[in-house]
């Protein structure tokens, strides 16, 4: 079965407006419920256990803390002190986990230098940890900027990773310009970006998400296969088998409290599933500007938490 998130219908109906519309008059704590299935918590520690009992069910972690778009380099390098002490915590606790980061968490939009700079600290604190960092991917407007930053951090450092998403029509161009040997997550690509520059139609992004992801692997990079389209994980499936591919070369990856019956189903087929842990107290502002960007997403939570319940 496969709804997809990314269909062109995403355009927000009048049901959507009238909820979205609404969305910031929800009180937090059924808010609160909501996100609780998709979010940690708030603190470091919450999302530590979270992490910890993901790995007591054999599933490696991703920890993000929530946030985008800072507009101060104050605010910038307080980010930085908390992914740093998240990534000594991780280390601390020996918890099979990595941290990935916004661009715009990291100063982005101050300026590419802040961003360098601070990547670079805690790319240089996650290498001395044996940890990894993932540079995110974010809207169209930044993708040039977030290569720039990933290219200057790959020069420096092993452990640093990229985003790629399916939907933009420029990514085979930027899967052919990566260094070699890049860990690459590919997603379809959560923002929704007009067809000048993407693919609109949902099988267009799940065929560009095939190619895209076959085509890195063929090239040497490590693939993280970040999606819960349980028919898109088993075309890419059959296809890495078919290829003779081995488990070292890629891994799914899925999000917090999204469809967890495919996690153990892929699981105990013997594949890698990392699941991404996102905490902080800006859930809330995070949640609502998620759901405002991508109304489908709302259909989506909407549905599976009528299912759930
Ligand atoms: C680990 C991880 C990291 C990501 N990082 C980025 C990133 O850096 N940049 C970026 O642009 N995008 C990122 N994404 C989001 C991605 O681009 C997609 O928007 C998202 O994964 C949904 O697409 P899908 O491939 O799961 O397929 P879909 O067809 O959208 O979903 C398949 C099924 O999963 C359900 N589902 C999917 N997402 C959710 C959800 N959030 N809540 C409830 N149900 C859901 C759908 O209802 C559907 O049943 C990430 C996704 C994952 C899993």
């Amino acid at each position: 079965m496969t709804t997809n998130a990314n269909h062109p219908s995403s355009a927000p109906t009048f049901l959507d407006r009238l909820v979205l519309g609404t969305l910031p008059f929800v009180p937090a704590p059924l808010m609160r419920r909501v996100a609780s299935r998709y979010i940690a918590g708030e603190e470091l520690e919450e999302a530590l256990a979270e992490l910890a009992s993901l790995a007591g069910r054999g599933y490696p972690g991703i920890l993000d803390i929530l946030g985008e778009h800072v507009e101060s380099e104050v605010e910038a390098r307080t980010v930085l002190d908390q992914y740093l002490r998240a990534a000594d915590a991780v280390a601390e606790k020996e918890l099979d986990a990595y941290v990935s980061v916004k661009p715009t968490h990291m100063g982005l939009a101050v300026s590419e230098d802040l961003a360098d700079e601070l990547y670079q600290v805690l790319a240089a604190r996650c290498r001395e940890r044996s940890l990894f960092v993932r540079v995110e991917m974010e809207d169209s407007p930044t993708t040039d900027a977030t290569l720039r930053v990933f290219a200057r951090l790959r020069q420096q450092f092993d452990n640093v990773g990229i985003v790629l998403q399916a939907r933009l029509l420029r990514t085979p161009a930027d899967i052919a310009a990566l260094p070699p040997g890049s860990n690459v997550r590919m997603v379809k690509g959560v923002y929704l970006e007009p067809a000048a520059i993407a693919h609109v139609d949902a099988d267009a992004i799940r065929r560009a998400y095939v190619k895209g992801s076959l085509e890195l692997l063929e090239r040497g990079h490590f693939v993280g296969l970040a999606t819960h389209d349980d028919a898109l994980a088993d075309e890419l499936l059959a296809a890495i088998a078919a290829r003779a591919i081995g488990p070292d070369r890629y891994e799914l990856q899925v999000l917090l409290g999204v469809r967890e019956p495919l996690w153990k189903l892929w699981m105990s087929a013997g594949h890698t599933v990392r699941v991404y842990v996102p905490y902080g107290p800006e859930w809330r502002a995070y949640s609502l500007r998620r759901l405002k960007q991508n109304p489908e997403l709302l259909r989506s939570i909407v549905r599976n938490t009528l299912r759930r319940d």
